[in-house]
Parts: C-alpha cells; sequence; structure tokens
C-alpha cells in the first residue's frame, strides 16, 4: 500500500480515547504509514465534519459517544449489523464510488474479546446487564451463536422493551431462527429456566464505586464473567471485584474486562480500512504506559 492513510475518531469529549495509540501500534506492527487522529466533534457539526473529512481524502472514521446513531444521517450505505443495531463505529469511503459506508465492529469485537478471555461456550443462557448503545451493539452477534436466550436487565426498566423488539428471533434477512432476547421478569417467571451461565455487564456504572445490583439476579451457577468496561493495568474494574464472589465457586470462573474487546473492535475496523490484520497482541502496559 503506498501513501499515508488518513484515519481518525470523532466523538465529544474524545481526550480520553485509547485508539490513536491501538491504531499506531497496529500500523508500526502492519509497517504503513497511517495518520490516525482523534476529533471532538460538536454534534452541530456532526455532518459537516463526515462529509469534508471523507471529501478531502479520509479513509476511515472510528466513531464514539455521542455520535454513533447520529453519524448515520450522513452516510450512503450501511451493513447489516447496522440496520440491525442503528449504530456505527466504523465509517469508511468505497474505492470507486467515494461512497462513505457504515459498519459496527463492536459485536464481533466482544465475540473475539469473549474467546481471548476462555469464554468459549457461550451456548446457554446469557444476562446483560445494561441497555445501552453498548448492549444493543452487542446482541446481534451474540443472537448469531445461538445461546438458548439472551436476557436483558437494566435499572431503568422502561428502556429494555425497544431493545427487546430490535432483535426478534426472525427477521426477514435470517435463514435461520435466532436466539429470543427477553427482559429479566419474563425469564424469571415465564421461562423454564436454568439460571445463567454467561453474565456481561454492559452498564457505564461509575469506576470508582463498588458495583451493586438493584434486584436479585438467578446466577448461582454462572462461570463466565465479562466487563465492558476496562481497567488500568493495576487497576481492577468494579465489575470485575463483584463477579468474584458471585457465580459458582466449585468451579475456575472465567472472568474479564472488556480490554480485549477494546483491541479487536480496533483491529475489525483497521482490517476493514487497510486490509490488513493487524497483530493484536497488545498488552495494557503498552497501551496505557507507552
Ligand atoms: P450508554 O450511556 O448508552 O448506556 C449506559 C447503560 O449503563 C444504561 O443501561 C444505564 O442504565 C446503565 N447505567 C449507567 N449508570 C448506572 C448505574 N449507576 N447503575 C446501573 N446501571 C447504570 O453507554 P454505552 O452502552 O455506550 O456504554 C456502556 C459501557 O460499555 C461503558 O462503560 C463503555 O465504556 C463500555 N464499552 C466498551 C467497549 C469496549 O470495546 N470494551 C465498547 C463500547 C462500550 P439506565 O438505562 O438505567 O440509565
Amino acid at each position: 500500500m503506498s501513501g499515508i492513510i488518513k484515519l481518525g475518531v470523532i466523538g465529544d469529549p474524545i481526550n480520553h480515547s485509547l485508539s490513536p495509540n491501538i491504531h499506531k501500534l497496529f500500523a508500526e506492527r502492519a509497517k504503513i504509514e497511517i495518520e490516525y487522529l482523534a476529533y471532538r466533534v460538536a454534534s452541530s457539526n456532526l455532518e459537516n465534519f463526515i462529509k469534508s473529512f471523507f471529501k478531502d481524502g479520509g479513509t476511515g472514521l472510528n466513531v464514539t459517544l455521542p455520535h454513533k446513531v447520529d453519524c448515520l444521517n450522513s452516510v450512503d450505505e450501511f451493513s447489516l449489523i447496522v440496520k440491525k443495531i442503528g449504530a456505527a463505529n466504523t465509517l469508511r469511503r468505497e474505492k470507486g464510488t467515494n461512497k462513505i459506508f457504515a459498519d459496527s465492529t463492536d459485536g464481533m469485537g466482544l465475540i473475539k474479546g469473549l474467546h481471548g478471555a476462555k469464554i468459549n461456550e457461550i451456548k446457554s443462557d446469557i444476562l446483560i446487564i445494561g441497555a445501552g448503545g453498548a448492549a444493543q451493539s452487542i446482541i446481534h452477534n451474540l443472537q448469531d451463536r445461538h445461546p438458548r436466550v439472551i436476557v436483558i436487565a437494566n435499572r431503568t426498566k422502561e428502556k429494555i422493551k425497544p431493545v427487546i423488539s430490535r432483535f426478534p428471533p426472525l427477521d426477514y434477512d435470517d435463514l435461520y431462527p435466532n436466539t429470543q432476547v427477553v427482559d429479566i421478569e419474563t425469564y424469571i417467571n415465564q421461562w423454564n429456566h436454568q439460571g445463567f451461565h454467561t453474565v456481561i455487564n454492559a452498564t457505564s456504572a461509575r469506576k470508582d464505586s463498588d458495583f451493586k445490583w438493584c434486584e436479585s439476579l438467578p446466577i448461582e451457577d454462572a462461570t463466565n464473567f465479562y466487563d465492558l468496561s476496562y481497567s488500568m493495568p493495576d487497576e481492577t474494574t468494579p465489575f470485575i471485584k463483584w463477579a468474584r464472589h458471585q457465580g459458582n465457586s466449585s468451579v475456575r470462573k472465567n472472568i474479564s474486562d472488556g480490554f480485549g474487546m477494546l483491541i479487536h473492535q480496533a483491529a475489525l475496523s483497521f482490517e476493514i480500512w487497510t486490509g490488513i490484520k493487524p497483530d493484536t497482541n497488545i498488552s495494557k502496559g503498552e497501551l496505557f504506559n507507552g
């Protein structure tokens, strides 16, 4: 590949983003030249920024909060996943047509993050705590793995129903029935429930206080706990501290934070833009201290 590849991430705020450092590492290891910058973009300037970035020769943008939904107003085409979840984290300019194409790598990033954490068996009942953008961005890929059921618990109950209705067990794009997505009350009261084996934290609950949940959850047999949030190298997320005291203490538990997902969703974006699968063997130390 010749010439510098112009990439970036947009959000507001954006100074916390680790994406520039992650992509710098990917590019160094792949021996290609990129420019990847973090841009703070206000909502009022979103459409103008996206259009100008690509018009001026940009190849790809990552999109983070609060623009993951509204960025879709500025694009020409969407992937199937973006159509389902109504949000994107990766934009690219299509060679030839110059059209802007929106994709989402969060869900596949999670699946790879789970595998990295040795959480390979996700066929049984899965609990997702949280019903915001991150929860919605992972449901489709989890449904695709055909667990028995995916259950949503959320602090604000009214927000669960609209999420569930986005993910019917079968729609016109699906060849086979997908796993049903239900709320926690339905699961407990109407299902022959077996209890959860995998618990995923998709809340943005504060990192500086203990993780607590407002209702009791059938997780006595849970062995897998995955936190979408991640911590600094020498810290532990509140959900992970909580998870250590939950679930089945008689077998080895797999407990992980979302650092793996972070790296893998970035790697999938990098591949979309460059065609290169980057080396994802990146430690927290390298990223935070490097
Ligand atoms: P949203 O703002 O869209 O959603 C936040 C969710 O957290 C809502 O369900 C909200 O519940 C819940 N919540 C917030 N505070 C609390 C609390 N104190 N107690 C209980 N529930 C709470 O955020 P996102 O979905 O975009 O992000 C969620 C998390 O996922 C973030 O920590 C983010 O960093 C992480 N993430 C990680 C990625 C990775 O690559 N590892 C990728 C994407 C996200 P309610 O509806 O009641 O307000």
